[in-house]
C-alpha cells in the first residue's frame, strides 16, 4: 500500500487562486483591496525571511501591503501606539506582529493590543475564545491549525465520528487543532483525544486513530506500526536534522517517518511541502475575511 500523498504546496496554489477571485470581486464592488501590515522589529534572519514571504504572498494576491520595519530599539510604548494606529485605520484589515520580539518588550501585551477584529493570526484571547464556542461565533481560526483542517476536508477524508488524535497540546497547533476538530459542524465532528509526554501508552492511542495529527517536534516519532492502515496523517513538525553538504541549507523532516509510514497510512502530508504552506495562506484567508467584514459592515453603517 502507498499512501495518497497531501501536498500543501499544491493546495497553497489552489486556495491563493480561490482569494485572488475574491479579491477582485472586492475591488469591483467596493473599490478596496485587502490591508495587511506587517510589523517587523530588529533584523532576526528568520523573521526578516518569514515576513518576506509573507509580503510576497500579500502583494500577488493584490493586496494593499504595508511592511513596517521597527528597529531593535523601539520602545514597548512606542510599538503599542503603532499597533493602535493601524486599528484606528480603516484600509488596514490584518495587524500581523512577526515573533520573537526583544527582550524589552511583553509580547503578551504587544499581541493582546492588536484589535480582535484586526486579529488575522488567531492568536488573541478573545478570538481563541471564540474558536472555542464555534459556530457563527468564529472569526479568525488561528493559521497553522486552521491550514491542517482545510488539507484534511480537501483531501477527502471524512471527519464525522472519526477518532481523531492529536500528539502536542501546544497553544498554537495542538489545543486548537483538537477543539476544532471536536467542534460540531462541517470538517469536524470528530471524537478527539490529545496525547502528550505525561500519556501513558502513547502507541496504544495513535493506533487507534483514522486521522493523526503530530505536531511534537519529536523527529521520527511515529513509528509506522503506530499508524492505523488507511489513516489520514498531518505531520506537522519541522525538525533540523541536518545540512545539506550541497546547498548548505537545512535539511528539515517531521515528526512522522514518512518513507515507511506511506506504506501504512491511506493519506499522508510530506515536510516540506505538506503542513508549512498553508500557514501563510490561511493568514492570507483570514486577512481577506476580515477585509470582507470591515468592508461590508461599513456598508450596512451607512446604510
Ligand atoms: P511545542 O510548543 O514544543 O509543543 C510540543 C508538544 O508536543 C507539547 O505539548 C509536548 O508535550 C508534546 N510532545 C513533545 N514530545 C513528545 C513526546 N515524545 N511524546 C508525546 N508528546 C510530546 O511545539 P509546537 O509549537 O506545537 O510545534 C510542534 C512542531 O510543529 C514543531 O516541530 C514546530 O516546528 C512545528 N510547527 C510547524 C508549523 C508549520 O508548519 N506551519 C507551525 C507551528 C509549529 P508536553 O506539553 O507534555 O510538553
Amino acid at each position: 500500500m502507498s499512501a495518497e500523498i497531501i501536498s500543501g504546496t499544491a493546495m497553497r496554489a489552489e486556495i491563493l487562486d480561490e482569494l485572488k477571485q475574491e479579491v477582485a470581486a472586492m475591488q469591483e464592488k467596493h473599490g478596496k483591496t485587502p490591508g495587511l501590515v506587517t510589523i517587523l522589529v530588529g533584523e532576526n534572519p528568520a523573521s526578516v525571511s518569514y515576513v518576506t514571504l509573507k509580503v510576497k504572498t500579500a502583494l500577488g494576491l493584490g493586496f494593499h501591503e504595508i511592511q513596517d520595519n521597527q528597529p531593535e530599539s523601539i520602545s514597548e510604548q512606542a510599538l503599542l501606539e503603532l499597533i493602535e494606529k493601524y486599528n484606528q485605520d480603516d484600509d488596514i484589515h490584518g495587524i500581523l506582529v512577526q515573533l520573537p520580539l526583544p527582550d524589552h518588550i511583553d509580547e503578551k501585551k504587544v499581541l493582546n493590543a492588536i484589535s480582535p477584529d484586526k486579529d488575522v493570526d488567531g492568536f488573541h484571547p478573545v478570538n481563541l475564545g471564540r474558536m472555542v464556542i464555534g459556530g457563527d461565533e468564529i472569526r479568525y481560526l488561528p493559521c497553522t491549525p486552521a491550514g491542517i483542517q482545510e488539507m484534511i476536508t480537501r483531501s477527502g477524508t471524512e471527519t464525522a465520528g472519526a477518532e481523531v488524535v492529536v500528539v502536542g497540546r501546544s497553544n498554537i497547533v495542538g489545543k486548537p487543532i483538537a477543539v476544532m476538530m471536536g467542534q460540531k459542524g462541517p470538517g469536524a465532528n470528530s471524537t478527539v483525544t490529545m496525547v502528550h509526554t505525561r500519556t501513558k501508552d502513547l502507541d496504544e492511542h495513535c493506533r487507534r486513530a483514522d486521522i493523526l495529527i503530530v505536531a511534537a517536534g519529536v523527529p521520527g516519532l511515529v513509528k509506522p506500526e503506530w499508524i492505523k492502515p488507511g489513516a489520514t496523517v498531518i505531520d506537522v513538525g519541522v525538525n533540523r536534522v541536518g545540512v545539506s553538504e550541497k546547498t548548505g541549507r537545512a535539511i528539515l523532516s517531521g515528526d512522522v517517518d514518512f518513507e515507511a509510514a506511506s506504506k501504512v497510512a491511506g493519506k499522508i502530508t510530506p515536510v516540506p511541502g505538506g503542513v508549512g504552506p498553508m500557514t501563510i495562506t490561511m493568514l492570507m484567508k483570514n486577512t481577506v475575511k476580515s477585509a470582507w467584514f470591515h468592508l461590508e459592515n461599513k456598508q450596512n453603517d451607512a446604510a
